[in-house]
């Protein structure tokens, strides 16, 4: 065999992956499909404002370890990541907290806040949350719900909130202090240099081929590698032969404009179901810029098609049973090894990517 590994995709999951067995003498090949490495992370320089063009990505991580060795690629700005939300003609502050709950009720004290909340709260009877709807009602009552949450989550995920799971709305930080940060996170920012360049540092030295199929490669090239890592979907790896798992895709609908400053944040989140956009990222906010034009993206979120992109695994029960199936055939293999959001079909952040990919070399 040429290579000890065929690393399928070259986002965070396989470079890491790759720069660590590189790092350990092994031989690896990184194919991707598309015409650029990064996966989804991967940003475009357009006159010195990188444009996330698969969607805003902020890194943020309570792991100390992971803080270090992404900070082995590139340094850090000092972004803090603090959303406006905006229903109709009210603008709020976000996450949840006393800066949101004092604009919308007219109130200054955590007491006040929590009072309300709890009224709003009482005449549910929500024992235990058993899905998102429940989730966020019982923790922020029915006013955020109906301005901040319900339209907003609806538009992204095109389903009921009452057929989502709980766990993505407990992504969200709720506190009763004075403090925007979305995050609750000890470490966070944007990379200086941006994303891309943090692959390119990892995929150094390592043979990259790009606007490659894995079935158009395996085909012409048959067996080149011990093991595949493999970071594609995994119901497509199999053909969908135990049924199709559920995606949403997103498009972009991007605009240089020639101005200065247009929303004066980075992410405004547009919280009415009447929007069809869920959000506007300003890109250069992420890192301070002042060139004199703007590039704006209107973010749209659809249900994932064959042939579109996939950018987020929809994990309600229906889908994590038949992931579990998938999950077992998988087991079975001896030289393929499934990996990062979509190998995993999991919602994971970038510094859950990073933890998996280190796991994934050490337990090899
Ligand atoms: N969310 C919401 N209102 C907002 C922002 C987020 O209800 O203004 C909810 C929504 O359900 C969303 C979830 O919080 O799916 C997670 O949002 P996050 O910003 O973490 O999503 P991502 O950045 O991964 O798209």
């Amino acid at each position: 065999m040429k290579y000890d590994y065929l690393v399928v995709g070259s986002g965070l999951f396989g470079a890491v992956f790759a720069h660590e067995m590189k790092k350990r003498g092994k031989k690896c090949l990184v194919i991707d499909k598309r015409k650029h490495i990064g996966g989804n992370i991967y940003c475009e320089d357009v006159d010195g404002i990188r444009v996330h063009k698969y969607g805003a990505h902020i890194f943020h991580t309570s792991n100390r370890q992971v803080w270090e060795y992404i900070n082995q690629f590139a340094e850090f700005n000092n972004y803090v990541n603090s959303p406006i939300a905006k229903y109709r003609d009210e603008l709020y502050n976000l996450p949840f907290n006393m800066n949101t709950f004092s604009k919308m009720w007219g109130i200054s004290t955590p007491k006040e806040a929590q009072e309300i909340i709890a009224a709003q709260i009482a005449n549910l009877g929500i024992l235990e949350p058993q899905n998102l709807e429940e989730q966020a009602l019982s923790l922020v009552g029915t006013d955020v719900y109906q301005k901040l949450i319900k339209g907003y989550t609806e538009k992204q995920w095109g389903r009921d909130c009452k057929e989502l799971p709980a766990f993505i709305i407990k992504r969200l930080p709720l506190r009763f202090v004075y403090d925007n940060n979305y995050f609750n996170d000890r470490y966070q920012g944007i990379p200086v240099g941006g994303y891309t360049r943090i692959i390119e540092k990892m995929l150094e030295g390592i043979e990259v081929r790009l606007g490659v199929t894995y079935r158009a490669f395996a085909e012409e090239n048959g067996e080149v590698a011990e093991r595949v890592v493999y970071t594609g979907m995994i119901d497509e790896y199999y053909d969908y032969k135990l049924g199709v798992l559920e995606y949403r895709s997103v498009r972009f609908e991007t605009e240089r404009l020639e101005m200065e400053n247009y929303q004066g944040n980075a992410v405004v989140n547009y919280t009415e179901r009447e929007v069809p956009y869920t959000r506007v990222i300003e890109h250069k906010h992420f890192e301070f810029g002042r060139q004199p034009f703007t590039i704006i993206s209107r973010e749209y979120s659809s249900e994932w098609h064959q042939g579109d992109e996939p950018y987020y695994p929809v994990n309600n029960d229906k889908n994590n049973e038949l992931f579990e199936k998938y999950r077992r055939l998988a087991e079975q293999e001896n030289s393929v090894i499934f990996g990062g959001r979509l190998g995993n079909y999991k919602y994971y952040d970038m510094d859950k990517v990073i933890e998996a990919a280190l796991q994934l070399v050490d337990s090899l």
